[in-house]
């Protein structure tokens, strides 16, 4: 059985990584796609398990060698999303999480139209700019960047199957969790498994 493969896209500073953290803990069967980028990375983050971070001759090398499944320039870094770590994850059953912007979002969905997208909504706007403050990773330059491209991104909401809003962290967690149970429990899936299969085969026998 194949995995799925699920889009998350928020605008910077909403919590996408902090729930996206506190879901790969409590889900079983799900795994994260650790993305290239050629942005510093931030205290605390670590290469491999946060991003890989390259150069940009790297990333280049990368796009030409058609490494990537996608890739955008977002915020003035180049972000791109290895085909070879994902097409292996989904291969073996399990499901994918990719944390890219909407440009990213829309180039996956041409190349893989069952893809679930998801966008995560912040509660406001000036939520939005005290966490991406709080978090103390931007500086003015930046920060002004992440709430400028917060307009166009939130725009693009319509063009995704599902929207959480990241008000209280526990209760999109929730929301985050049921939409992917949901889709889990989805007919094609669930005819694939095994038990389902054996009840179908002992109905037909009956
Ligand atoms: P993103 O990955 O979307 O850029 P982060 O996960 O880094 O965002 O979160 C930005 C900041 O907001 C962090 O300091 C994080 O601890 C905080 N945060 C995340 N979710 C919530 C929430 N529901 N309520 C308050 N603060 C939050
Ligand atoms: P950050 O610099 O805050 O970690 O991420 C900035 C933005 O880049 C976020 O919107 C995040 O979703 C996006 N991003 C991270 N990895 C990728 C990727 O591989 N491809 C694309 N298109 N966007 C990405």
């Amino acid at each position: 059985m194949k995995g799925d493969l699920y889009v998350i896209s928020a605008p910077s500073g909403t919590g996408k990584t902090t729930l996206l953290h506190m879901l790969l803990k409590e889900m079983d069967k799900v795994s994260f796609s650790v993305s290239h980028t050629t942005r510093p990375s931030r205290p605390g983050e670590i290469d491999g398990v946060d991003y890989h971070f390259v150069s940009k001759d790297v990333f280049s090398s990368m796009v030409e060698e058609g490494a990537f499944l996608e890739w955008a320039e977002v915020h003035g870094h180049f972000y791109g999303t290895s085909r070879e770590g994902v097409l292996g994850q989904l291969a073996k059953g399990t499901d994918v999480l990719l944390d890219i912007d909407v440009q990213g979002a829309r180039q996956v969905k041409k190349g893989f139209p069952g893809a679930v997208m998801i966008f995560i909504l912040p509660p406001s706007f000036k939520e939005l700019e005290q966490r991406l403050r709080s978090r103390g990773t931007e500086d003015e330059d930046s920060l002004k960047i992440r709430i400028e491209n917060a307009k166009r991104e939130i725009m693009a909401v319509t063009e995704y199957d599902y929207i959480v809003i990241n008000d209280v962290l526990q209760k999109a967690l929730d929301d985050l969790e049921a939409v992917i149970k949901a889709n889990r429990h989805k007919k094609d899936r669930m005819l694939a498994q095994p038990e389902v299969s054996r009840v179908l085969k002992e109905a037909q026998a009956r």
